[in-house]
């Protein structure tokens, strides 16, 4: 059996050596008798499986010791309401930086729930820029800033942390496709999410990296399973944990660890976008990304064929040449590279060297 490069948006690849160490160890994990599937959350074996994920992404994003890392479920979707639910605080409104779909989704759930500013959106743009921070109209009383460090469906990634004229407002990041693919200074955020099924592991798992102060001041009839209180005062074992994506996380982060760290990871990614972008650029316009060059992603490159009837074409002879997932959002077309931590640099190079040829080919 030969593995493809798997180009997935999410869920996505994972590193081979993490999926043959849970192969090695699904009957019999580490002498146990059993596998980490069939374990209570509560038993000593899983407790120990837990504690030491949760210090091992301490370790790789120094996280500092008065944030409290949460692993929940429900997928990033449900951070959007959880969001409102605990951090508004009785404020009137939270800003909201408007830079994409996942943006807008996030939006769109928060007005359910309290009042929402815009503060900015390159949707007039298409979602090709970020809004240029001095027309960002900030609210100095707002309850929380929120912001999408990488929209992943159009491939536009922030390359700095917004700095907020109120360095007082907790600045809250959808990190779900981009966390761990370079450090970031987690005293920065009051509230970082994610939902694991890119960087971190399988699909079930989603992590948030919260401010203790943010935690217990959730709004009034708050549904137990959607304040945060629950889970920090529970050690996130409130009710039964997805124990085995858990468990995959720790892998992944021991993983990661052994790589060197998340400079390490920066500079691969950097590396890896860098080659594809510039790939595009150099093919005389017969790929084209439409993404301001200020902004482009490192985990998720968009581009386009100039003769779109091609795209098809593209995407089928990529498929038979082990080249998986590469069809962009239903929402936009075109084609999307997903190029994750666990995507060696050999599948980018691989994926090039097809884009070359099929040019010669077609062009
Ligand atoms: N935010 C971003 C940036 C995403 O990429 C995704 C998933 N593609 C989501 C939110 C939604 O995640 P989930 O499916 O875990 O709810």
């Amino acid at each position: 059996m030969q593995r493809v490069h798997n180009f997935s948006a999410g869920p996505a690849t994972l590193p081979l050596e993490v999926l043959q160490q849970a192969r090695d160890e699904l009957t019999d994990w580490n002498g146990s008798g059993m596998s980490v599937m069939e374990m209570s959350h509560r038993g000593r074996h899983f407790m120990a499986i837990a504690a030491r994920a949760e210090q091992d992404l301490r370790d790789l994003l120094a996280i500092p010791p008065n944030y409290k890392v949460l692993f929940l479920q429900g997928g990033a979707h449900t951070q959007f309401a959880m969001i409102p639910l605990n951090l508004l605080r009785g404020r009137a409104s939270a800003d909201y930086l408007d830079t994409g779909d996942w943006s807008l989704k996030a939006i769109g759930e928060a007005r359910r729930l309290g009042g929402v500013r815009v503060v900015a959106s390159s949707a007039a743009n298409r979602y090709t820029t970020i809004p240029p921070q001095a027309g960002w109209e900030t609210d100095a009383q707002a309850a929380y800033f929120h912001y999408t460090p990488n929209e992943t469906i159009r491939g536009v990634e922030f390359h700095q942390v917004p700095v907020l004229a109120n360095a007082g407002i907790p600045l809250v990041a959808d990190m779900s496709s981009n966390i761990l693919s370079r450090p970031v200074d987690v005293s920065r955020f009051g509230l970082i999410y994610a939902g694991a099924q890119k960087n971190i592991g399988p699909a079930g798992l989603t992590l948030v990296i919260v401010r203790e102060d943010l935690i217990g001041q959730a709004r009034a009839g708050t549904p137990t399973m959607l304040d945060y209180a629950t889970f920090a005062d529970s050690d996130s074992m409130y009710n039964t944990p997805p124990t085995y994506t858990w468990y995959m996380a720790g892998l992944v982060f021991q993983w990661l660890k052994q790589q060197g760290g998340l400079a390490v990871m920066a500079g691969r990614n950097q590396r890896k976008s860098a080659r594809l972008y510039a790939a595009i650029d150099d093919s005389d316009g017969f790929y084209r990304c439409p993404v301001a060059a200020a902004c482009r992603s490192w985990m998720n490159v968009t581009f386009t064929l100039a003769d779109a009837s091609l795209e098809p074409v593209f995407l089928q002879q990529a498929e038979a040449a082990g080249l998986s997932g590469l069809k962009g959002h239903r929402l936009v077309g075109g084609m999307r590279a997903s190029l994750y931590n666990a995507m060696p640099e050999a599948g980018v190079d691989a994926l090039i060297d097809f884009m070359a040829d099929f040019r010669h080919r077609h062009g």
